[in-house]
């Protein structure tokens, strides 16, 4: 089975957040399955030097008009790049420019990008063509839009959500120049809010629909995270599925990290406290043998919840705990966090970046890492926590709600417990959640079960990509295109 996923981001390409780790892992996941995934990503400034044998073809699209695209292999994937550097070739990040503003053109620069997916789905690139085609958020929302009012047909789409948040929504005005006829406005087409929604227009028209976890699945169909579209998607029923995202086992493995000062496994924790040690070097930090490093390694966002931090604050210092923070976003938020780290020298320290290497030395180094998301469709850093035996303090939630067994009466009295669960959007709640924390801490036999137990749990991509091989093979077979 041949599959062409279109998306914005793909690790390790180009990466914002746990869309691009999702999109990079799934072609190796799904190939043991028989699936041959390809990814189309746009050319931004850099990445065609990075493929490996780059081969440039060209991509009818009718009327004359023509895509450049250059395919070629990077780090195990295969990999298309849509090559128009007027749209892709700029500094700063995907979606913004260094100052943090939205490019003005990012509904032309993606709809360029769904409108060659449509082209190289329908009629192939050089002899490879797709019998699925598996879209990705707003970015590639106009996909399954471009096959069906400009290509007129092509191979079954699956669209996944990967954070309902992100909706691509542009003045009606600019349906003629995305090169969309006037009947692709309806409400049940492109049409949202009176706006032209990109990922509006790739759930109405997606064969298949699905989400990063089967909470968040649910949780969409209602007012409160729906965020508009929950009616869609409850009418979209039987044809809407969560399916749990996994981590790439070989790029988060602490007995194999080049980025740790000491590798550790389940077996031999010795190098765990190294790695403890490192990280409080590097942070400034003065640890208590027996109190936890918490960590937190986030996009700073009101959706992840970090605002509580300033309320919980004096209760993790109270107790002898220490809090390591590499987040970047929002700047109130990293003001809220360089406070903290100015006030509290030796206890709090905070790195305002982002840093790949940084993060798996957070997730080696920390006792715990707090994730307390206001909404989380499925969340990764929770699954590297529980690998990294870094114990995952989560909101009750999307998926961490499902990727976490609470440490209540029922879970430590079985020896099952992996984390720490609490309500979402509460400050007494995430008190009370490091409160228990910093008891089990103390506790070192019911620390070390907890800590093997989230190391053993099955956080890779075995039952996803079954789930997802699963699910193509039902859309061949129902074929409703
Ligand atoms: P989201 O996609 O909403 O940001 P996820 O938990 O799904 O949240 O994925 C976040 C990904 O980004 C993880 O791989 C995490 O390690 C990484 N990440 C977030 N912030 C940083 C940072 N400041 N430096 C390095 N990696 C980060």
């Amino acid at each position: 089975m041949k599959a062409l996923a279109v998306a914005s981001e793909c690790v390790p390409l180009i990466k914002t957040g746990g869309l691009a780790d999702v999109v990079g892992a799934l072609p190796g996941a799904l190939a043991p399955f028989g699936v041959d995934m390809r990814v189309l990503l746009p050319a931004y400034s850099g990445l065609a030097a990075r493929l490996r044998e780059p081969r440039p073809a060209t991509v009818p699209l009718g009327d004359g008009a023509e895509a450049q695209v250059i395919a070629g292999d990077c780090g195990g994937l295969s990999v298309l790049l849509v090559d128009a550097p007027a749209l892709y070739d700029r500094p700063g990040g995907p979606y913004q420019n260094a100052a943090g503003q939205d490019w003005p053109d990012n509904d032309l620069r993606y709809a360029y990008l769904a409108r060659v997916g449509a082209a190289i789905a329908r009629r192939g690139l050089g002899g490879w063509r797709p019998d699925i085609v598996h879209a990705h958020d707003w970015q590639a929302g106009l996909t399954p839009v471009y096959l069906r009012h400009v290509e007129g047909g092509g191979p079954p789409v699956l669209m996944t959500i990967h954070n309902i948040a992100f909706q691509g929504v542009f003045p009606a005005d600019r349906l003629a120049a995305l090169g969309l006829p006037a009947e692709a406005m309806r409400t049940d087409g492109v049409e949202y809010w009176g706006g032209v929604g990109f990922l509006k227009g790739g759930l109405a028209y997606a064969d298949r629909i699905s989400t990063v976890s089967p909470t968040y699945a649910r949780e969409l169909t209602g007012p409160e995270f729906g965020m508009g579209l929950e009616g869609l998607l409850r009418h979209r029923g039987e044809d809407f599925c969560g399916i749990l995202n996994g981590i790439d086992l070989a790029a988060w493995n602490p007995a194999d990290d080049p980025a740790l000062p000491a590798r550790y496994a389940p077996d031999d924790m010795a190098g765990k406290a190294v790695n403890r040690e490192a990280l409080a070097a590097r942070f400034g930090l003065t640890l208590r043998a027996d109190a936890p490093l918490f960590v937190i390694v986030s996009r700073l966002t009101q959706q992840k919840g970090l605002d509580l931090l300033p309320a919980v604050l004096p209760a993790l210092l109270e107790r002898g705990a220490c809090l390591a923070v590499l987040g970047a976003g929002e700047p109130a938020l990293e003001r809220q966090f360089a406070g903290a780290a100015a006030a509290h020298p030796g206890r709090v320290g905070v790195e305002t970046a982002y840093d790949e290497p940084l993060s798996h030395l957070m997730q080696a180094g920390g006792d715990a890492i707090l994730i307390p998301s206001r909404f989380e469709p499925c969340g990764l850093t929770q699954l590297y926590g529980q690998r990294y035996g870094a114990i995952p303090v989560v909101a009750r939630t999307g998926g961490l709600a499902d990727t976490v067994v609470d440490a209540n009466v029922a879970g430590l009295r079985a020896g099952v417990a992996t984390g720490v669960m609490h309500a979402p959007g509460s400050a007494d709640a995430l008190r009370q959640a490091i409160h228990t924390v910093c008891d089990l801490f103390a506790d070192p036999p019911v620390w070390a079960r907890m800590r093997a137990n989230a190391m053993a749990a099955a956080v890779g991509w075995e039952t996803a990509a079954a789930a997802y091989k699963a699910l193509f093979a039902d859309m061949l077979a129902g074929g409703r295109r």
